[in-house]
């Protein structure tokens, strides 16, 4: 199984807002097929080659429900300069949360999203997500900050049929919070 862009569904899809079930542990070979595809995808599409080869927009991240799947199913891969964070989650829950802020400066994009949605996007700075992972076939907790805790965020909002910009003050799209870390 291989993702291709034309899979993906855009926020125009009404698909887009369902909210994603549990899946049974241990994965069934669909859903592990499934979900190593979307680690796959998100991983192929950070390489220039592979993503032009291919036309693959690029992403960090990816939830089932943006191939139609209302599945709680992600995959997240980022690199920073500690390393490369990169899960391939079921069940992904978050269990706790700081109270400190984080955002992009830029704001979040979205592979389902190709409208512009400026404006800040304020996560939380640092979570816990409990779930399986798939790349280490283990039930595990994850600990993040930074950059890769605002990409989980953004796929696990998915998976409750949450988009970005959601969180975008509309009458005040680019507010500050002066608590917050800008990454
Ligand atoms: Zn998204």
């Amino acid at each position: 199984m291989k993702i291709k862009v034309e899979d993906i569904i855009l926020d125009s899809d009404p698909r887009i807002r369902e909210k994603s079930q549990d899946v049974t542990l241990p994965l069934s070979e669909e859903n592990k097929e499934l979900l190593q595809a979307m680690f796959n995808y998100v991983k192929d599409s950070q390489d220039d080659a592979i993503a032009e080869a291919e036309h693959l927009q690029p992403a960090v991240g990816i939830a089932a429900i943006q191939l139609g799947v209302p599945k709680k199913l992600i995959a997240v891969l980022v690199p920073e300069k500690d390393g490369v964070h990169q899960v391939a989650l079921a069940n992904p829950k978050i269990i706790s949360e700081s109270v400190q802020n984080a955002y992009l400066d830029g704001g979040e994009g979205c592979l389902s999203v190709k409208d512009e949605h400026p404006g800040h996007v304020f996560r939380h700075a640092r979570i816990k997500v409990r779930g399986y992972d798939l790349l280490t076939d283990k039930q595990t907790v994850i600990s993040a900050s930074g950059y890769f805790a605002i990409c989980l965020q953004h796929e696990i909002d998915h998976l409750s049929g949450i988009l970005f910009y959601d969180h975008i003050n509309p009458d005040d799209p680019w507010m500050e919070d002066e608590e917050a870390i800008v990454i």
